[in-house]
């Protein structure tokens, strides 16, 4: 699984919208032993039917889906890199996720404040952009000064870094996010950014439009906007209304789709999230299947099957021989594996094979 985490200004609808998410499709913790259990993060399953397909098929016990952990950052607000409201708190989480997700208050209501006084979602993504930057910068700045004096007296290591570092702060200063000008780092650079100084702004970043339900489904003027600033910067965007979500999170699974097709909507919140969260990750998921379980799993796009073993147990890798393979849709035209192995649409892979999305595999190895 991978972790989003959910920043945004106060009062534009985070918690309402991580905790709909959260019990909409809340994961069973305990098959999940890598997950983070802490009162902020969210285990949540990604909605897919073919584990529940391939488990029915195959009379595994149960079926355990690919988990996607959603984080609640709070306490971002407009000088928090200065220390303002919670201070710099909030940072340290945002270091641990995979991608940022950006909630942007659209909807209006007289009831509920806005921090900055009018609802401007264009104007709440660069606040907190500036946020992120501010701190990027302070971080590039504070190592500045550590290697600056070993750099002078002729620290080779430390040279590399003031040069990372100085490229790095070109950027900052400028106002810009380092995702946005990985082009003009050299791969080093990039590296250094990420694996040393775990800089914020070099996160993906996706925007959520949190949209008032009386809006819905296509909202109003300031979506529009957004929508612009989101194209132009090629940041993908996701509407949502929370308040909605929050209600869905209480029905079954059939009154949620009618719900839905009442406000002119095809999918729920979190199946959008989701998605945009694997595409914007290039994430793919493949499956595994025994009589115990039929079980997804998640892997970046490019990753060669004897990675992908590895996620399933080390010694999987360490023995590997070779995988079963059969994709998803040539599964869907026999009826089970057996079949498929006695029709030969089996392929037998070596460990460079990159895994698809749909693949399900079958790892050969020695113990
Ligand atoms: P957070 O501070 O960003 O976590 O915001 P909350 O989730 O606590 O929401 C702040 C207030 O806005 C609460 O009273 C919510 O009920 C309300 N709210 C959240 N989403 C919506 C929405 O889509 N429409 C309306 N009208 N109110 C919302």
């Amino acid at each position: 699984g991978f972790k989003l985490g959910i920043v945004g200004l106060p009062n534009v609808g985070k918690s309402t919208l991580f905790n709909a998410l959260i019990q909409t499709a809340k994961a069973e913790v305990a098959n999940y032993p890598f997950c983070t259990i802490e009162p902020n993060v969210g285990v949540v399953e990604v909605p897919d039917e073919r584990p529940q397909i391939i488990a029915q098929r195959e009379g595994a016990a149960r079926v355990v889906p690919a988990v996607i952990e959603f984080v609640d950052i709070a306490g971002l607000v407009k000088n928090a890199s200065k220390g303002e409201g919670l201070g710099n708190q909030f940072l340290a989480h945002i270091r641990e996720v995979d991608a940022i997700a950006l909630v942007l208050r659209c909807f209006e209501d007289e009831d509920i404040a806005h921090v900055e006084g009018t609802v401007d979602p264009v104007r709440d993504a660069e606040i907190v952009e500036l946020e992120l930057i501010a701190k990027d910068l302070e971080t590039v700045e504070k190592r500045l000064a550590r290697v600056d004096k070993p750099a002078r007296s002729g620290d080779k290591a430390a040279r590399k870094e003031v040069e990372h570092l100085k490229a790095l702060r070109t950027i900052l200063e400028a106002a810009e996010p380092i995702r946005k000008h990985t082009e003009e780092l050299s791969s080093e650079t990039l590296d250094y950014a990420e694996k040393v100084l775990f800089l914020l702004t070099l996160k993906p970043v996706l925007y959520i439009a949190n949209i008032g339900e009386s809006d819905l489904p296509e909202g109003k003027a300031n979506l529009k906007t957004l929508k612009k600033k989101a194209e132009e910067e090629a940041i993908p965007l996701v509407c949502v209304c929370a308040e909605l979500e929050a209600q869905l999170a209480e029905l079954s699974q059939e009154e949620q789709i009618e719900m839905l097709a009442a406000y002119g909507l095809k999918e729920s919140g979190l199946t959008k999230v989701i998605r945009e969260g694997y595409r914007l990750l290039d994430l793919v998921t493949f499956f595994t299947v025994n009589e115990k379980e039929a079980r997804a799993w998640t892997v970046p796009q490019g990753t060669p099957v004897v990675k992908a073993a590895g996620k399933i147990h080390s010694d999987m890798e360490r023995g590997f021989i070779a995988a079963e393979v059969i994709n998803f849709k040539d599964y869907l035209e026999v009826t089970s594996l057996s079949e498929a192995r006695q029709k030969g649409r089996l392929r037998l892979e070596g460990r460079d094979y990159l895994i698809q999305d749909g693949d399900i595999v079958y790892i050969r190895f020695k113990a």
